[in-house]
């Protein structure tokens, strides 16, 4: 079996598991965190499958690009949902030490409560 067949969120991507899709492009797409940890608790998840931000191909230009596109995904979509104002978290764990439980780069986009700094 394909790392893409035993990945979440590829399958995700792929349709291949319902989810609450809020936005959808070529090389992007945000869903609703199935366990939220905030009113508002998006994850920005790029559709090509890299395990986390250890595992990123330097030479490889494209990615990087993409990353950049997701960023500025990650404004609108907070935007969108009227967190410009009162303040937004944004979130990638990276290696199970530091949190990360599915292993395709996402970033979590979090709103609509206060946050503790430094995080836990
Ligand atoms: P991580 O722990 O890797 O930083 O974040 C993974 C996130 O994926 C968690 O916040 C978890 O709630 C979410 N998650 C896990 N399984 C599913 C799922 O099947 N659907 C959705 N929408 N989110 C999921
Ligand atoms: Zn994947």
């Amino acid at each position: 079996m394909s790392e893409r067949e035993m990945c979440l969120f590829c399958k995700i991507a792929d349709k291949k598991i319902p989810c609450k899709m809020v936005y959808e492009d070529d090389s992007v797409f945000a869903i609703e965190d199935i366990n939220p940890k905030a009113p508002v608790h998006l994850l920005v998840i790029p559709k090509r499958h890299i395990e986390s931000l250890a595992n990123l191909n330097q030479e490889d230009e494209s990615i990087i690009g993409q990353l950049g596109h997701l960023l500025s995904i990650v404004s609108i979509l907070a935007c969108k949902r009227g967190l410009h104002d009162g303040g937004f978290r944004t979130v990638m764990n990276s290696g199970a030490g530091a949190g990360q439980s599915v292993f395709h780069l996402h970033l979590h986009l979090l709103g609509g409560r206060s946050f503790q700094w430094p995080p836990g």
